[in-house]
């Protein structure tokens, strides 16, 4: 773990880098650097939030399971091994004592009960017969009587005979007048066939029932009862929160060198690792949270130190411990990065006016 490099011992490395690349300016002169901590600052905290929750429950049927479970009488009174690690999650079924008891359905017995469809009765009243879907009881019932019975007079039987397409037709003989190849094949005379939904009983099925009368009941799941208790359930469920300073995107930085603590009590004292900055960025998420039984802070600190060199405008350093000692990165300023962009847009602008002027 490192501690945090002097400003002094900063600008020296800032100088070395310098020197290295064969520059000579002077780092550690007053007045000559800029300097500014911008560390970096991480913070996690991760809770274990007890809930404690009492609902009734009904199910359908006879259930074995909640008899099967621990009892309590005070649910807040009641204890729980705190979880091992404030990741994990956990949670506690309960039955309160004496609450357990069977129910018998009210609406049904034995799990069945009056179709509700057909109120009991198995099916609906329907016509025993319907219209003949040939000849639906018309003219053409019976070319000799209609359909009565009563053969027609002898000036109607030679006009209906006239018919261009007797000859063709195929008829039957009528049930009604006798008489041969004058019937509708279908009804034979009778101007109606019998009902195909209730086949001429007068009641056709139920579709729910299927002409049972009695029906499951879902309510109960068909089985005559219920299970009735009071639940109680205890969670354990891990929470987690997080603030961070981070490095800026252009600069990777390495983390192998960063100040690190884990704290997992509450109100434990912060390490001195920190900045002042840091500390107030952490406080909010140290409260205590309603529910918590168990926490694991954990804080990570990395110094990084940004100089800018009054003689060379043009670049920033940032520095930070590493593995070997004080690790320095060069990087072009914001005025540097600006200037650049603002070149290349005049030479594109340039290249364009060029472009236009030798194709007119
Ligand atoms: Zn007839
Ligand atoms: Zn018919
Ligand atoms: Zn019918
Ligand atoms: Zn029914
Ligand atoms: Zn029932």
């Amino acid at each position: 773990m490192a501690t945090a490099p002097s400003r002094e011992e900063i600008l020296k490395a800032v100088e070395r880098h310098i020197a290295r690349r064969g520059g000579g300016v002077h780092v550690t002169a007053a007045g000559a650097a800029d300097f500014s901590w911008q560390s970096l600052f991480d913070c996690q905290v991760l809770r274990s939030i007890e809930r404690r929750e009492e609902t009734s429950r009904k199910d359908k049927g006879r259930r074995a399971g909640p008899a099967r479970l621990p009892t309590y009488t005070d649910l807040d009174a009641y204890t729980v091994p705190p979880p091992a690690h404030p990741g994990l999650a956990k949670r506690y079924e309960l039955v309160r004592e004496g609450s357990l008891d069977e129910l018998e359905c009210p609406d049904c017995e034995d799990g069945r009960k009056d179709c509700g469809t057909c109120e009991g009765r198995g099916g609906r009243d329907c016509p025993r017969h319907v219209e003949c879907a040939v000849c639906h009881g018309g003219p053409d019932t019976c070319w000799e009587c209609d359909g009565t019975g009563h053969p027609r007079s002898r000036r109607a039987r030679a006009a209906a005979a006239s018919r261009p397409d007797a000859a063709e037709v195929e008829r039957a003989t009528c049930t009604r007048c006798r008489r041969p190849d004058v019937a509708c094949p279908n009804c034979l005379g009778r101007r109606q066939t019998t009902c195909p939904a209730c086949s001429g009983t007068g009641l056709a099925p139920c579709a729910d029932c299927k002409g049972a009368r009695r029906v499951r009941d879902e309510a109960c799941g068909g089985t005559g009862r219920f299970t009735v208790w009071t639940q109680g359930v205890i969670t354990h469920t891990p929470d987690r929160e997080e603030t961070k300073v981070s490095a800026p995107a252009f600069l990777r930085v390495r983390t192998d060198q960063w100040n690190h603590r884990t704290l997992c009590d509450v109100g434990a004292e912060l390490p001195d690792f920190l900045d002042d900055e840091h500390r107030k960025l952490a406080a909010p998420l140290l409260a205590v949270k309603d529910g918590e039984i168990l926490r694991r802070v954990t804080l990570r600190h990395l110094p990084l130190a940004r100089v800018a060199l009054r003689a060379d405008p043009d670049r920033v350093y940032y520095a930070y411990p590493g593995p070997g000692g004080i690790v320095v990165h060069r990087r072009p300023s914001k005025e540097r990065v600006t200037a650049l962009v603002w070149a290349a847009l005049t030479v594109v602008a340039l290249v364009t006016v060029v472009a236009l002027t030798v194709l007119r």
